[in-house]
């Protein structure tokens, strides 16, 4: 898919001030500083689209971005940031559990993981809270190009087993940099072929 237009729509913190729901949407998530900004950022060919390297946790936003005019791509907030009062930390919780169980027009949620680390006990209960939901996720493995694609593959290998003991099947993964866009455009044309389901 080629990305010719991706436009800024709005930027939420109430559930029932979002775009009407008559696209489809697909939703990216993770923990603060995974690489969010900078994938999206990259798999659209818009620098400043989605902004980089804020201080963690400080804007609780739902963004929603119109890409050729067909689909909605959404920035959803940081989770896992240390530097926030629990009081905060419920707060999001509430509003993204919240949206990701009642956006009817939601197709996927890809869930960003830092290739680098090994698996992370939050990434963990994240994916298998969509799972309980029965929410349609897939997962993308971040800042490839940070170490060797040994390294990556065997993060990736052990984030897998560890949800084996959840999940009877597993959905596909994707492996991604921003700096040199590997993986960009397989998540690109993965959302245009769910698209055309
Ligand atoms: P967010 O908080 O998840 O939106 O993370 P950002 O996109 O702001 O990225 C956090 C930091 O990681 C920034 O300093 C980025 O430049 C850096 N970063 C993000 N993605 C990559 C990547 O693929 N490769 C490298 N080398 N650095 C990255």
């Amino acid at each position: 898919m080629i990305v010719k237009d991706a436009e800024f729509i709005c930027s939420n913190t109430e559930i029932d001030k979002l775009p009407v729901a008559n696209l489809p949407e697909y939703a990216f998530i993770g923990r603060s500083n995974v690489g969010k900004s900078s994938l999206i950022n990259a798999m659209t060919g818009r620098k400043g689209l989605a902004k980089t390297s804020q201080k963690p946790g400080k804007t609780q936003l739902i963004n929603h971005f119109l890409i050729n005019k067909t689909w909605y791509l959404v920035d959803l907030p940081g989770y896992g940031f240390a530097q926030t009062s629990k009081k905060n930390r419920s707060t999001w919780e509430k509003f993204i559990r919240a949206y990701l169980i009642n956006r009817v027009n939601l197709q996927c949620v890809f869930v960003l993981i830092d290739s680098r680390l090994e698996p992370q006990k939050i990434d963990l209960d994240f994916v298998c809270w969509l799972g309980e939901q029965g929410i349609p996720f897939q997962m993308i493995f971040t800042k490839a190009d940070k170490q060797s694609g040994v390294k990556s593959d065997q993060n990736i290998a052990k984030f897998r087993r560890a949800l084996k003991k959840w999940f009877e099947e597993l959905p596909i993964h994707f492996l991604t940099s921003s700096e040199t866009k590997l993986g960009c455009e397989q998540v690109l044309e993965n959302i245009d072929a769910i698209n055309q389901q």
